[in-house]
């Protein structure tokens, strides 16, 4: 089972001083990284770069990657290595991207296979320099695996293909089992930190799917401490009920490096348990919420626990 979380957050923070972090962070990240240099991660790693596979963990220099690796979770990030917006949180590289190759589908099954995944979470940068946003690239994913074992859960992580509904409805159509797409942050922030994208867009993507497939789970995530207030926090979580979200994540924000936008407040762990009771009460299926949770962070043992709470 290998799955994890989009995160914009360094394992190995490249500018920042240690002694910046609160000691909840400083803990965490250490003992994740620890994890980085044992045997099953770097079979992890081997196997990727034979497969020619880039991983979110590794180009959103997630702090997870350590206890993931080793422990056999990884996110694969599929349509290259390069994205064509300028978010100003994410660590992944924005310059010209390629055109997809083919071909990578299958590496992902193939890798799949081969690690034995009984859920894979697979996402990729922003195309907006391909008509249907990657669609086709995500659909042939989801196919590929599901052909390999239709028991084998998927959980496409989608950009907002630029608000095309009909490749929203090309992804969903050989049926992942979650369809998961981020909305970041509170609206009031969209300008400063996610130049390009759009709240209300984003809302509609998630119900947009919620209605064309009300059997596929859908799911969202955003971060703390980029300067949202609790309220902005809470109507945020009540738009996405609104729009038919199922699943929730929240993590902390870190910076990725002096280029990005800084911190502005760490949320103690207390803070984020308390998010999570809120949103059960708001009405998410299930959710996660904490420091270092990212959006495909246990991501089957959150899809279970909406199972079970549903009874489906
Ligand atoms: S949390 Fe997600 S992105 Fe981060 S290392 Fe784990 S699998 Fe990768």
């Amino acid at each position: 089972m290998r799955v994890g979380t989009p995160c914009p957050q360094p394992s190995n923070p490249p500018t920042f001083k240690m002694s910046t972090y609160p000691h909840w962070i400083l803990e965490a990240v250490k003992k994740n990284k620890a994890g980085l240099h044992e045997e099953p991660s770097l079979d992890t790693r081997g196997d990727l770069a034979d497969a020619r596979l880039h991983t979110v963990c590794d180009e959103a220099l997630c702090p997870n990657k350590g206890r993931c690796f080793s422990s056999g979770e990884a996110t694969f990030l599929i349509l290259g290595d390069v994205c064509t917006r300028t978010c100003r949180f994410c660590a992944v590289s924005k310059k010209t991207p390629l055109p997809p190759d083919p071909d990578e589908p299958r590496r992902v099954r193939e890798l799949s296979r081969k690690w034995g995944l009984k859920y894979v979470v697979f996402t990729s940068p922003t195309r907006d320099d391909l008509p249907d946003g990657g669609a086709a690239h995500f659909a042939e994913t989801v196919r590929q695996i599901r052909n390999l074992d239709p028991y084998i859960k998927t959980e496409p992580l989608i950009p907002d293909l630029n608000g095309n509904p009909d490749a929203l409805l090309h992804i969903l159509s050989p049926g992942p089992h979650v369809l998961a797409h981020n909305i970041e942050t509170v609206p009031s922030l969209y300008g400063k930190v996610r130049q390009g994208a759009d709240y209300k867009r984003s809302l509609r993507l998630l119900k947009t799917a919620k209605q064309r497939r009300p059997d596929i789970l859908t799911k969202s995530g955003l971060m703390l401490g980029l300067g949202e207030s609790e309220k902005e926090v809470e109507n945020t979580l009540r738009d996405l009920l609104e729009h038919g979200c199922d699943l929730l994540t929240l993590g902390q924000y870190l910076a990725p490096s002096k280029a990005h936008l800084p911190v502005e407040r760490y949320a103690a762990p207390e803070e984020f348990s308390a998010w999570e009771k809120k949103a059960l009460e708001l009405g998410f299926k299930a959710a996660l919420c904490g420091p270092l949770v990212r959006s495909s962070y246990r991501a089957a043992e959150l899809y279970q626990k909406a199972r079970c709470r549903t009874g489906s």
